[in-house]
């Protein structure tokens, strides 16, 4: 399976890996603005990387 993986670099964490088969662009972007917005709100470096699992 093919999954977007949610990653802060300041944290230096992976913050969630999310199937693509249910998660589009547009659900992702909402997932950063409700589950992980305290890292976009304190500025963090945020990056979607793509892994097969
Ligand atoms: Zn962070």
């Amino acid at each position: 399976m093919k999954f977007r993986e949610v990653y802060c670099t300041n944290c230096k964490k992976t913050l969630g890996r999310y199937n693509m088969e249910f998660y589009d662009e547009d659900k992702i972007s909402e997932v950063l603005k409700t589950s992980h917005s305290m890292h976009v709100r304190n500025g963090h470096q945020v990056n979607i990387r793509f892994v097969n699992g």
